[in-house]
């Protein structure tokens, strides 16, 4: 039995109905009784009366429920809007006005605006506003829109990625030929659902008709406690950021031996260190280490190698992969040159599993996206270059970074700290070790005759009311200058001395 994403239809009913489907942080379903909570969910949307097409908000923490709820969204041909809990309220509430969603599917408990029409909580239960019908977002019947991940905005507006059902069917196309997992694997989850990363294994398994493990955020923190998990279920491939397997790295149990089901390790999102990449083949001689890359805006993943001893051994820098067969990835000079090593240019994809656009933001739509001969194309802002048709990654030129995988523009955190009173400028830093971002300090300097006592918690307050965890900087610093470049642009560098130098 399957879960058919780009029909949204249940699929080979016949057998496999007693396997497990999606093992939960609260609870377990089977293939059948996954089917059974789907159908009800559905039917529950669907006398609500939404307009076709309208968004519906997804909320929680990896419970079974939320991958039921995002599975009736796909039957009904509502997008869903994945928002883990690791996304503050503030924000929350910043995506509804983004998004006009007016029924909310909650795990959380949390309380949402009374613009919200309907709240519908994991037992079913509906809490009902009186309020102005909303739209919500154009219904594309043609090509339905499955899914928005909202990502990190430069002017502090979150983004959200539209994902159609044709880009969801390229994407799996490649995933479920390419990849060589069949319906016998178990995913295991470690990302938040509103990191696209999460995609991966949610997708494929329900696609394959395979068994999706979920781990909430303090289980994977719990080495012994998620390793157990990993055994008892079995766990086949692991997916997550470099960073999440480094850290398992250290425990001495983590390896084939102790852990013989692990067959696969799966890593996008962030650049894979060859030490990471070769200390997993170490310790897990029979397993593969597929590295990929490819933003949110190009659903999930765009190229993919298998990261041999061999590949290791030849190249110098890490390759992120081959570009899959229905797609295109060109890197291109300002001149329109191709790039090379010595002169890396913009990784530019093409194709149909490219997004149609952010949410409501025809200027940067206009800036990102474009279409050439019928077919999407998406400037991600990634340099790189091709060697023997496998592209390589060199880093961007502004101001997005990856902390620990997670995307962040720093002109996100930054707009959240100028609006607190007493700022008079701020900038996000991100502190780096070789390329690898370690963490981001906030540079701040007080408004003249601003009460500088009590500054930095509320700067930290509002950071934590208005941004994930993740992108709430480790440290703050109050600076009476902004040190100044050559460029008349704020010296970066000068700043975080200032910061490596304070004392301790
Ligand atoms: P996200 O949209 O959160 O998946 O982030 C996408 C960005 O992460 C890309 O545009 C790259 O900057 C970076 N990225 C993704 N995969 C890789 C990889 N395998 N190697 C290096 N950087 C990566």
């Amino acid at each position: 039995m399957r879960f058919d994403i780009e029909t949204g239809r249940f699929k080979d009913l016949a057998s496999g109905g007693e396997k497990l489907a999606v093992v939960g942080s609260d609870r377990s379903l089977t293939w059948s009784a996954f089917q059974a909570e789907v159908e009800v969910t559905a039917d529950r949307i669907k006398a609500l009366g939404l307009p076709a097409g309208h968004p519906v908000l997804v909320r929680g923490h990896k419970e079974a429920g939320m991958v039921v709820a995002m599975a009736a969204c796909i039957t009904l041909d509502h997008p869903y809007v994945p928002l883990d809990l690791v996304v503050p309220m503030e924000r929350v509430q910043r995506i509804l006005a983004i998004t006009g969603s007016q029924l909310v599917i909650d795990h959380s408990g949390d309380v949402f605006p009374s613009t919200v029409a309907h709240v519908l909580d994991g037992q079913g239960a509906l809490t009902r506003h009186q309020v102005a019908a909303s739209a919500g977002i154009p219904f594309r019947a043609e090509d339905p829109i499955r899914y928005i991940i909202f990502t990190s905005g430069s002017t502090g507006e979150p983004k959200g990625v539209r994902i159609t059902r044709e880009a969801a069917a390229a994407f799996l196309r490649w995933m479920t030929s390419d990849f060589g997992f069949g319906a016998n694997d178990v995913f295991v989850n470690q990302a938040p659902f509103s990191f696209d990363l999460s995609v991966y294994e949610l997708f494929t398994s329900l696609q394959l008709g395979a068994t999706l493990l979920l781990n909430d955020a303090a289980t994977a923190k719990d080495a012994a406690a998620f390793l157990d998990r990993v055994k008892q279920y079995h766990g086949s491939v692991w997916v997550s950021t470099p960073t999440f397997a480094y850290l398992y790295l250290t425990e001495p149990s983590f390896t084939g031996d102790q852990v013989p089901s692990l067959r696969s390790f799966l890593f996008c999102g962030e650049a894979l260190p060859k030490v990471t990449a070769q200390r997993l083949l170490d310790r897990f001689p029979a397993a593969r280490v597929l590295n990929t890359y490819g933003p949110t805006e190009a659903t999930v993943a765009t190229t993919l190698i298998d990261v041999t001893r061999e590949v290791l051994e030849r190249y110098a820098e890490m390759p992120v992969g081959f570009p899959k067969r229905e797609g295109q990835v060109r890197t291109v000079l300002p001149d329109g040159r191709e790039a090379t090593k010595a002169e890396p240019g913009e990784i530019e994809i093409i194709g149909p599993h490219v997004s149609i656009g952010y949410l409501n933001n025809d200027d940067l739509n206009a800036e990102k996206f474009a279409e050439e001969e019928g077919q999407r194309v998406f400037r991600t802002g990634d340099y790189g270059w091709f060697q023997d048709g496998i592209l390589f990654f060199n880093g961007r030129r502004d101001e997005q970074v990856k902390l620990n995988g997670f995307r962040i523009e720093l002109g996100d955190i930054t707009a959240q700290m100028l609006a607190v009173p007493g700022v008079a400028d701020a900038i996000a830093v991100p502190l780096k070790s070789g390329e690898t971002v370690k963490r981001i300090v906030g540079f701040v300097r007080p408004a003249p005759g601003a009460e500088q006592a009590g500054l930095i918690e509320a700067i930290n307050a509002q950071l934590r009311l208005a941004l994930p965890a993740y992108m709430v900087p480790a440290d703050l610093m109050l600076v009476d200058v902004f040190p100044v470049n050559n460029s008349h642009k704020t010296d970066r560098k000068a700043l975080i001395d200032l910061y490596m130098a304070r004392p301790r």
